[in-house]
């Protein structure tokens, strides 16, 4: 008898016996998932079982049950059944169980020989008895291992089968060994007719290449993966993505392929709905006539588009690790990170900003900023427009408008614009202050009732002929802000902005130039002194008329008129005297002559008249009428004195011999000779010589 039975012997070297298991057991051991301590524990909790086992006694029944292989049935799971099931789930397979149990036994055996040199009879069944429990231990867990392998099969069937995905085993060449039931509904056939068919069996499809992939997973032991076209019977298309996995053996072998395929129809066309939108964006990105950006909330770039490049002088990879910062003059930065701050802070910010660009040195950017969220994440995105143009032209603007203002607001006159409705335009403060008229009123009533009643006719007429000739001028009267009237001269030409067409014009007001013409001509005309015809103008009138009397071979006679003795007159009473008497003469001679004669004034106190349509008889009773009258009429003077005066008159009636003007005046100062060698105060008809008085 051995001083210790083996089941003390175990209790009492149950850590060195473990310690033996674990350097046996290390490479079945180094498989399992589950740590050291638990599996320890495990095979500890197995020792234990057996040392009770080996001691308890047995029914000779029992014993012939346990040398079977066969434990004491029980309600519990036995120790050696959870462990078989433990290593299942640790992913051992029942080879491996075996050898940690027959590691189990080595163990035990081998220290107890060690303590044991010589074996009794005792040691001989009790280690006959530690074999059979040893035995039951492994095949409870086995059992038990093979009760878990078929649960775990129902369950993996169940859970394959829930899977809208088609899951399946293949063999090496392709056939099915296990379909789960979306792929077995899909096929139309059942599990035990699928088993043994191929994919292409089922489905005419593309048979080589995918045996040609099956292949390649077993080759190289690797999942392979593909897309896999496929049209259903009712006509739909549908787009699978496969995974072929190689199942291997202990050996390392490939044994099965099992796999699974996926519908990827919807997320294709999904994907491809996304790619085109993608491509869509980045085409209107790329093709944006400025720089696109978007930013993080620290400023960083996200994306942009080529022309923040150019416009930056930065590459992809520098903008990549660069803040929009960074692609802005550094005097400009401050603000545009106040303005950046204020895009995500309220959704929007513009701003103009400048940047040193590497071709066109600085140049201004207006810069627009939109918040955005992306899975909750808010970003600012924008474009940036080269505004340096447009900002010297806007200036050049402001600058040629500053000009045009100065330039029709110095005019001496009226400026104007009328559009096709006739209305104005535009215009300078002349037009307001003339007319008294604000803007608004001005901008809202046609232009004719600026323009006096009877002239609007002509005005509308001149607009008219402007617009259809481009130049048209008038003279009209403008009412005036002080219900007067002023002349003005007026001008409109046509000219055309885009599409419109105007009339631009200025008005000039002539009232008192007119008058002043007026004035001069008169003045050219009349004797300042007794206003009436000079010599010239009795000339120019007188050659008419009596070029129209010869013409029509009428009657016409004229006279010469001069005063008597005129020197003592003015000798007597003074030279201011003399004119007063000159311009009563005058006078009186106007009162006397009809309104057809023409008087004129030839020089000092010599006056010539035409009596046009009239014969000598009727010229010498005019003459001798006023004669008489100035004869009898006294020229009141300033000193309170009068004067008397007498004339003498020569007259000369047109004959055929009088071929000019001049030739009858001559004969008529002829005559008027003639009066003063014969008396004065005297009326003498040239040629005729008669004396009337
Ligand atoms: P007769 O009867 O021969 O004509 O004598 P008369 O004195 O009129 O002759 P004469 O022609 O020599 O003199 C004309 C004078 O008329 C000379 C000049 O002083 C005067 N006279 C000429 N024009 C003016 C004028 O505009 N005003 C005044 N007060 N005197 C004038
Ligand atoms: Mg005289
Ligand atoms: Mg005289």
């Amino acid at each position: 008898m051995p001083a210790t039975s083996l089941a003390d012997f175990i209790s009492t070297n149950m850590d060195l016996i473990l310690k033996e298991w674990e350097a046996f057991a290390a490479d079945i051991l180094a498989k399992s998932q589950s740590d050291p301590e638990a599996a320890r524990d495990h095979a500890r909790g197995i020792l234990i079982n057996i040392a009770a086992d080996i001691e308890r006694e047995q029914t000779p029944q029992e014993q012939a049950e346990k040398s079977k292989g066969r434990g004491p049935s029980s309600e519990t799971p036995s120790q050696a059944g959870l462990h078989g099931a433990s290593r299942l789930s640790s992913g051992f397979n029942v080879m491996e169980e075996v050898s940690e149990f027959r590691a189990l036994r080595a163990s035990v055996l081998r220290l107890w020989n060690e303590a044991n040199p010589t074996t009794t009879q005792g040691a001989l069944s009790e280690l006959v008895r530690f074999n059979e429990a040893i035995d039951q231990a492994l095949a409870e867990s086995v059992a038990s291992y093979s009760l878990e392998k078929d649960r775990y099969a129902r369950i993996f069937d169940k859970l394959l089968s829930s899977s809208p995905d088609l899951n399946y085993i293949l063999d090496l060449e392709g056939r099915f060994i296990y379909a789960n039931k979306a792929l077995l509904k899909l096929s139309g056939v059942s599990l035990n007719e699928i088993s043994g068919k191929k994919f292409a069996d089922l489905w005419g499809m593309a048979a080589t290449e995918f045996q040609q992939h099956l292949h390649q997973a077993i080759e190289s032991r690797v999942t392979y993966r593909g897309d896999l076209p496929h049209r259903h019977p009712d006509g739909k298309e549908v787009s699978y993505e496969y995974l072929l996995v190689p199942v291997l053996d202990m050996q390392g072998q490939v044994e099965a392929i099992a796999g699974s395929a996926r519908d990827m129809t919807e997320r294709k066309r999904l994907e491809s709905d996304f790619a085109r939108e993608k491509l869509l964006s980045d085409t209107i990105i790329e093709s944006a006539p400025g720089a696109f950006f978007m930013i993080d909330q620290q400023n960083r770039l996200v994306k942009w588009n080529h022309y923040l490049c150019l416009e930056t002088g930065l590459s992809d990879d520098q903008l990549r690790s660069a803040t929009i910062l960074d692609a802005i003059h550094p005097d400009d930065r401050e603000l545009a990170a106040a303005k950046f701050l204020t895009a995500f802070a309220t959704g929007y910010a513009r701003m103009e900003v400048r940047v040193n660009t590497p071709q066109h040195g600085i140049r201004y950017f207006l810069k627009s900023a939109r918040r955005f969220h992306m899975e909750g994440v808010p970003y600012v995105a924008g474009f940036c427009f080269d505004v340096t143009n447009r900002k010297q032209s806007e200036r050049a603007l402001v600058k040629e408008k500053v000009f045009s203002d100065a330039l029709i607001e110095s005019m001496p006159g009226a400026f104007y614009v009328i559009n096709r409705e006739g209305s104005f335009f535009r215009w300078n403060n002349y037009l307001n202050r003339l007319t008294g008229l604000s803007n608004n009123a001005l901008r809202q009533q046609p232009v004719l009732l600026i323009i006096h009643k009877e002239d609007q006719p002509l005005a509308a007429q001149t607009m008219k002929n402007a617009f259809e000739n481009g130049y048209a001028q008038s003279v009209l009267r403008v009412l005036t802000h002080d219900r007067g009237v002023r002349l003005f001269f007026m001008t409109a030409r046509r000219f055309q902005v885009g599409m419109e067409t105007y009339l631009v014009g200025v008005g000039t007001d002539t009232t008192e130039w007119l008058a002043r013409m007026k004035h001069l001509e008169h003045e050219a005309w009349t004797d300042p002194l007794t206003k009436t015809a000079n010599r010239g103008h009795f000339m120019q009138m007188a050659e008419q008329e009596f070029a129209r009397c010869r013409r029509y071979g009428h009657p016409i006679s004229v006279w010469m008129l001069d005063i008597d003795h005129f020197k003592t007159v003015n000798d007597t009473y003074g030279h201011q005297s003399g004119d007063l008497v000159l311009k009563s003469l005058v006078s009186t001679s106007q009162q006397t002559l009809r309104d057809w004669d023409i008087l004129g004034r030839m020089g000092g106190e010599e006056f010539a008249v035409l009596l046009p349509e009239t014969e000598s008889q009727k010229a010498i009773q005019v003459a001798e009428r006023l004669r008489q009258t100035v004869a009898t009429t006294r020229t009141p003077l300033e000193s309170g004195q009068s004067v008397g005066i007498t004339i003498s008159i020569g007259i000369a009636t047109a004959q055929d011999e009088d071929v000019d003007l001049a030739t009858l005046l001559a004969r008529a100062d002829k005559a008027l000779y003639e009066a003063k060698r014969s008396g004065r105060d005297k009326v003498c008809l040239a040629e005729q010589h008669i004396l009337l008085h």
